[in-house]
């Protein structure tokens, strides 16, 4: 962040423009199960992944403007093209007056990410504000009562997790169905126990990793939400699945390998390599036979996935560059 003074920020907040709000206005994106899905994702380069509609997104990438608007993000793993913008988005909703955001980060990177944070307000002697929470594998965060997120374990050489996001919903219990509300409500107000809980894994985001965590048994329930946003990081003959291993990513051909065990309705692919060109990477999801053939789905665009290929979307986040970068992230 520039240096400036807070009353210099209040003059920026004031000001006539105000780049989030006109964003707001010019909101992109698809719906996709009921859910709106922003971001963009090229290897290497930035990979953030935005749900507007409950306000959190999945990695900060460079920190892309609609992400500054999210109360929760959550980290995946610690490589730059994921984690590299966590100052900025921090440091844009405080000269805003947002509230302080929550970040999730996983358990075993939590202290490196407070010694980044010291770092920065060491540099520019700002606040920072902001609440960081170290979830480990298999431990769960509400965002809210009605929906919560739990790590779930992947494979990519340095500490990582992906993500689950499931809605929660309290039902009468079967016992007690039929009977007139007052009675419910008596026996409530007795203390009787006359609902239960029902878990749905809504969105599951995996982060980087190799194709492991699709056999992992303690992984069912990404394996079964309702959207699935995983990287496919390789797509054709031009890396081998041995390539993709070596860099803990995950080859095209393995996820139709492991088809079978896709239950999901939609699934989102992300994190494709800079070295392809578009034109390959569509003619490799189109390409896919079923049954995941239509349940996957594309869009050129880098921020705007506005290209609906069916009830079942499959989709890409775009590429335009064709360096090779650090396959390494
Ligand atoms: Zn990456
Ligand atoms: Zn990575």
């Amino acid at each position: 962040m520039e240096m400036r003074t807070r009353s210099c920020d209040s003059e920026e907040k004031h000001h006539d423009w105000d780049p989030i709000s006109e964003l707001e206005k010019k909101k992109k994106g698809i719906q996709i199960e009921g859910y709106q899905i922003e971001g963009l994702s090229i290897a290497g380069h930035e990979t953030c992944v935005i749900l507007p509609s409950l306000s959190l997104a999945f990695d900060i990438g460079k920190c892309p403007q609609r992400a500054i608007s999210q109360q929760y993000l959550f980290i995946s793993h610690g490589h730059m093209d994921h984690i590299g913008g966590l100052p900025m988005y921090v440091a844009t909703r405080g000269l805003y007056r947002m509230k302080p955001p929550t970040i999730i980060v996983p358990a075993a990177i939590k202290e490196n990410v407070e010694k980044l944070f010291e770092v920065h307000r060491a540099i520019d002697h700002s606040e920072l504000a902001h609440k960081l929470i170290g979830l480990n594998v298999g431990e769960e965060f509400y965002v809210r009562k009605d929906l919560k997120v739990k790590a779930f374990r992947t494979y990519h050489g340095i500490p990582s997790q992906g993500y689950v996001i499931y809605s929660i919903k309290q039902k009468l219990k079967q016992e007690y169905t039929g009977l007139p509300g007052n009675e419910i409500k008596n026996l409530k107000s007795s203390g009787v126990e006359i609902t239960y809980t029902i878990s749905s894994p809504e969105v599951a985001f995996t982060g980087d990793t190799m194709s492991d965590f699709i056999v992992d048994d303690t992984n069912t329930d990404v394996l079964r939400a309702k959207i699935l946003i995983m990287e496919s990081t390789y797509v054709n003959n031009l890396s081998t699945v041995e390539d993709a291993r070596d860099y803990g990513h995950t080859h095209l051909s393995e996820i139709v390998s492991y088809a079978d065990r896709f239950e999901n309705k939609a699934i989102l692919l992300i994190h494709f390599s800079a070295r392809y060109k578009l034109e390959e990477i569509q003619n490799a999801i189109s390409a896919v036979p079923p049954p995941l053939a239509g349940r996957v789905f594309t869009t050129y665009r880098r921020f705007l996935m506005n290209k609906v290929v069916s009830n079942y979307i499959t989709h890409l986040f775009s590429l335009s560059f064709t360096c090779e970068m650090n396959r390494s992230c």
